[in-house]
């Protein structure tokens, strides 16, 4: 029989585990998104969150000093399947706007899931007065959102071109097999 003998305060390492392996794994993806990328734009951002990601991981690791506990152990799998995601999406055949668009979703899946987790983490550490541990999550979790927030303006701007770049290689397949004029659709003017 399983002897019920832990709180919250060891769910909240557990969690804080998790988070730690999330954002190793992050440390490693973001630059294969980067590269991924053809937008100058999206490219830098990725960059920057990379460096944002890397002092996410050591106010984390102050979080384990302070508690006195080894931050490793844990596997995020959560993060693991989000990583996988991504690393899928970049062996399909995409326009490279369109690809991009697909950087971005890969990207805000993986901010969506931290800021949770964060929102998570600071919850507990308020409820356990956990004071400094609170400053330091709610740091990490503003910057998850702010990069949510950065990724949704560079989608717009990459979404478009995505949809125009889409609507250019329906107009080459019409030139290509002028045969299937049937269901043509307007062009831009070019
Ligand atoms: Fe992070
Ligand atoms: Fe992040």
């Amino acid at each position: 029989m399983p002897n019920k003998e832990q709180g919250l305060r060891e769910l909240y390492i557990y969690e804080l585990k998790d988070l730690y392996s999330a954002e190793n794994q992050l440390v490693k993806a973001l630059p294969k998104l980067a590269k991924a990328a053809s937008s100058d734009e999206l490219r830098q951002g990725f960059e920057e969150h990379l460096e944002q990601t890397k002092e996410q991981v050591q106010r984390l690791e102050q979080i384990f000093e302070q508690l006195d506990e080894s931050p490793k152990g844990k596997k995020c799998a959560g993060m693991e399947g989000l990583v996988k995601e991504g690393a899928e999406v970049m062996t399909e055949d995409f326009e490279d706007a369109v690809m991009d668009s697909a950087l971005i979703g890969a990207a805000q899946r993986v901010e969506h899931y931290e800021i949770a987790a964060y929102g998570t983490v600071r919850t507990f550490a308020e409820i356990l007065g956990e004071n400094e541990h609170v400053s330091l999550l709610e740091q990490t979790l503003e910057e998850e959102k702010e990069t949510d927030q950065k990724l949704n303006q560079i989608a717009e701007q990459i979404n478009a071109e995505a949809h125009q770049a889409s609507e250019e290689l329906e107009g080459q397949e019409e030139e290509e097999a002028p045969a299937r004029r049937g269901n043509k659709r307007t062009k831009r003017a070019a």
